[in-house]
């Protein structure tokens, strides 16, 4: 048999559920030949993995899933193996935290004045070493029991739209790109099926994306077969992966998508070409 990778996982560093030293355990487990941290906008997950590193290990590869905002809509763009010391690339996703805090404190401010009466501690205590996004502000309003549910805190309040939602500073697709490749990484839109964004790959195709994530969770499969064709068309690779958070839903388990390790093979390909081109 092949062997498999998974170029998609998230820890609690963003809004996973596990340590990054239970993901590698569990990748130990499944004994996949490589794999990806890839955390929202941050890649403190991944240094810590790569700290616990052991000898035999499965390859662990740099990874990050950055939050692009468009008029159309947001999208995710993964990118793998980039160089983690490269200080524009931290410069950015430091300032990215410092206004993900800012926009937290608001939307607790918003529930505030809706007579919800929970505490920005109460939220940082729910994000633990993540960067504080909704799924805290929904658990922190769980736990309070001013909502009865984790959904219903979206359903009801913070859902995109709802009352106490505040928009999230985001890069625009041109920014991520570029930080990524001078990064050396690759940039590859995350699952496309997802929100439209199956709709922009020209256009990313023609802002320098190199790949397009095929096997994921949430693709069918003859969608899957028809981001292949497209990327084909547009002279892009592929990718895929569980996109494993740690709870139920919509993710997969870890190692779930059949990712054969030719999809990361290509992957840095692209990356030395672009790195010798410079
Ligand atoms: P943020 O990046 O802070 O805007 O939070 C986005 C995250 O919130 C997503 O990745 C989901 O985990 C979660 N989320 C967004 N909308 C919903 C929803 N309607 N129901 C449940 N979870 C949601
Ligand atoms: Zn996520
Ligand atoms: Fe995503
Ligand atoms: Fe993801």
């Amino acid at each position: 048999m092949k062997q498999r990778i998974d170029l998609h996982l998230h820890t609690n560093c963003s809004d996973g559920l596990r340590t990054p030293l239970e993901i590698l355990e569990e990748v130990r487990k499944r004994k996949l030949a490589a794999f990806a941290i890839t955390d929202h906008d941050t890649i403190s997950g991944f240094l810590s993995a790569r700290e616990q590193l052991q000898e035999g290990d499965p390859e662990l590869i740099a990874g990050l899933e950055l939050s692009c905002s468009t008029e159309a809509g947001d999208i995710h763009l993964l990118a793998y193996l980039f160089d983690p010391d490269n200080a524009r690339l931290l410069e950015a996703l430091g300032d990215f935290q410092e206004k993900r805090n800012q926009r937290g404190r608001k939307m607790v401010q918003r529930l505030n004045d809706m007579g919800i009466s929970i505490t920005y501690d109460d939220v940082l205590q729910a994000a633990g070493t993540a960067a504080v996004g909704r799924p805290h502000v929904a658990e922190a309003m769980h736990q309070c029991k001013a909502v009865a549910s984790y959904d219903d805190a979206f359903r009801q309040y913070i859902g995109d739209k709802k009352p106490a939602f505040v928009p999230k500073h985001n890069f625009t697709p041109a920014d991520a790109i570029s930080l990524i490749h001078a990064a050396g990484g690759v940039a590859v839109l995350a699952h496309p099926m997802v929100a439209g964004a199956v709709d922009r790959i020209e256009e990313l195709a023609g802002l320098g994306i190199d790949g397009i994530e095929v096997l994921h969770p949430d693709h069918k499969q003859h969608e899957a077969a028809k981001l292949k064709e497209m990327a084909e068309r547009f002279r892009l690779l592929w990718t895929g992966g569980s996109d494993f958070h740690g709870r139920g839903g919509r993710c997969g388990s870890i190692g779930s998508e059949a990712v054969p390790i030719d999809c990361l093979q290509e992957l840095k390909l692209r990356s030395s070409q672009k790195r010798g081109s410079d």
